[in-house]
């Protein structure tokens, strides 16, 4: 049966950060090593710092709603994480919590449009497009995905895990890809066999939605 019940409201979005920040950290070294080869070897360092800060924010923040907890977390990133990807997981998160508004929890539906703000507020701010080897390449597809999988009446759950794993795919599409945006594109066709480190982050955060929210509000099974 279809499960339309699947409340995501800011203690399941609080889930979601939580383990996505535990999976950044579990991947930490990783994430650097492939910024060394076709960056300067800090996007696991920038995200850990970054995410460790998220997760000090909401801990200490009383607050229930989602838009004001996603603002947060836009406003942690921004501050905390320097170079490309700080502003743009920060406008991510800003545009969600836009979309998600003031008061009240989000359904699956909810979520997924504001994922897609969030995806085209980075997509604008970067100049980005899909294929220029970035964490677009992950986010566009996840949002497509989620979209297209509530819309046939999948469950939440169902449609996060194709979101993961159309996040995944895109991220390793990239590998193929020559890069158009960021220090990457300094290398031009050499970045041509070496997977994108902001397709892998983003990857982190769609799995970790996954894992949090596809099971229910306290993000249990
Ligand atoms: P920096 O490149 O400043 O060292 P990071 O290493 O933390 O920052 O992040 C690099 C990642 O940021 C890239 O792997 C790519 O996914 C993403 N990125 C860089 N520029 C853009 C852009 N214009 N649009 C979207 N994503 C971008
Ligand atoms: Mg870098």
């Amino acid at each position: 049966m279809t499960d339309t019940s699947t409340i995501i409201d800011g203690r399941a979005l609080r889930a979601w950060l939580h383990e996505f920040a535990r999976r950044v950290a579990e991947n930490s070294d990783h994430l650097t090593a492939l910024d060394s080869e076709i960056g300067d070897a800090d996007h696991g360092s920038n995200m850990h710092r970054g995410m460790t800060a998220v997760v000090a924010a909401i801990d200490a923040d009383a607050g229930t709603e989602p838009g004001p907890l996603l603002k947060l977390v836009g406003r942690t990133l921004v501050s905390t994480v320097g170079g490309a990807a700080g502003p743009l997981y920060g406008t991510l998160f800003l545009r969600m919590a836009a979309a998600a508004g003031d008061t009240g929890p989000l359904d699956a539906a909810g979520f997924a449009k504001a994922l897609r703000a969030g995806l085209e507020g980075v997509a604008a701010r970067g100049r980005t497009e899909i294929g220029d080897k970035t964490m677009v390449d992950a986010l566009a597809p996840a949002a497509d995905a989620l979209e297209a999988r509530l819309a046939a009446g999948a469950a939440p759950a169902a449609a996060l895990a194709a979101a993961a794993a159309a996040a995944a795919a895109g991220r390793d599409a990239t590998a193929g890809r020559v890069a158009r945006k960021g220090r990457a594109s300094y290398l031009g066709e050499r970045s041509i066999g070496h997977q994108d480190p902001g397709s892998a982050s983003a990857t982190l955060l769609v799995e970790a939605a996954a894992a949090a929210l596809g099971t229910g509000a306290d993000g249990q099974a």
